[in-house]
């Protein structure tokens, strides 16, 4: 018999009195997401910052450099508000991370977490390997939005649409619209109390998944073309590669590559989807998905990133063969 981790309430009791402690006591609380944030880092980071503000707490909203969201995220209810990482204070009261795997994750404001007086780290990706002073990680938690919900309510704020726009955007997200296998019923009870504040859900889904530019089209149809399925390695690799420079070819900002590995890895043949997304600084920035067989979160952490069982990414310095020859190395069992 094994006894089921603390859920819920029980995980965020403690970060959750901390925080209505230091919002009682006017504190001041930075909250940042990881680099490059995504709809759940961004919709914790909103949420809880506003939930925090509601409190009483002196809250500055943030996120590690470069300084700019895309489009898809840039009209979530107080994106506004965020300021970059050179204008919060190097020792606030609390520092707030959310939705970091690891302190890698929170760039240049890593540093926080030891000038802070004290921090919180909630996430729930299962290569956290554990930071912070107050940890609410909770692999089995479908997004880290979850885990801010729990916590709004052991602050005794009320979801209103504003926070419920925030955190549905980071819940429809990081379980695939409800599609991914982390859905569980309490994410389904929790969509429910979301909607119920009478938020535009079509809406947000729209903006945040079904929304590019017409030379998205066009960009797609060059890379899914040059797709290789490579189905002897490991349960099947299919994959595929781009870059900054080749989406600006499509006038496409970079952040339109992210996209591409939700149409590779429908791939049947291929248990694993590999997007090379190469960078400006000629580094590959690497998506991994399994469609259930393989582990991607070990392949990407055995190669200096980290992420969850079926979507996963790391960064590689090497040239594109190199990048793909390790991750053959990897599913093929070291
Ligand atoms: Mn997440």
């Amino acid at each position: 018999m094994t006894l089921s981790p603390p859920r819920g309430a029980q995980l965020t009791d403690r970060a959750a009195a901390v925080l209505a402690e230091a919002a009682a006591a006017r504190s001041t609380v930075v909250l940042s997401g990881h680099v490059q944030p995504d709809a759940d880092a961004l919709g914790s980071v909103l949420a809880l910052g506003e939930g925090l503000r509601r409190r009483g707490a002196r809250v500055l909203t943030t996120f590690p450099g470069p300084f700019t969201l895309p489009a898809s995220l840039a009209w979530l209810p107080g994106a506004e508000g965020l300021v970059p990482s050179a204008a919060v204070p190097a020792s606030p009261d609390v520092f707030v991370s959310l939705d970091a795997a690891s302190p890698g994750r929170l760039g240049e404001l890593a540093a926080l977490l030891d000038g802070a007086a004290t921090s919180v780290v909630v996430d729930h990706h299962a290569s956290n390997p554990g930071f912070g002073r107050v940890r609410v990680v909770d692999p089995a938690a479908p997004a880290t939005v979850v885990l801010v919900a729990d916590l709004l309510d052991g602050l005794g704020v009320t979801l209103d649409a504003r926070l419920a726009t925030c955190l549905y955007a980071g819940l429809a997200a990081d379980t695939g619209s409800f599609r991914f296998g982390n859905t569980r019923p309490d994410t389904h009870d929790l969509a429910g109390r979301l909607l119920a504040t009478g938020i535009d859900h079509a809406a947000i889904s729209q903006r945040l998944f079904d929304t590019a530019p017409f030379g998205w089209l066009g960009l797609l149809s060059v890379v899914a073309g040059r797709a290789v399925l490579e189905a002897e390695v490991g349960a099947g690799l299919v994959w595929t590669w781009s870059s900054t420079a080749e989406a600006a070819e499509h006038g496409l900002p970079g952040e339109q590559l992210e996209a591409l590995v939700d149409v590779v890895r429908s791939t049947q043949e291929a248990d694993v989807a590999c997007v090379l997304k190469g960078q400006d600084d000629g580094s590959w920035a690497v998506s991994l998905r399994s469609r259930g067989a393989t582990d991607v979160s070990r392949v990407a952490m055995a190669l200096g990133g980290g992420g969850h069982r079926a979507a996963a990414g790391f960064t590689w310095a090497g040239d594109r063969e190199s990048t793909i020859r390790a991750i053959r190395a990897q599913l093929r069992g070291g």
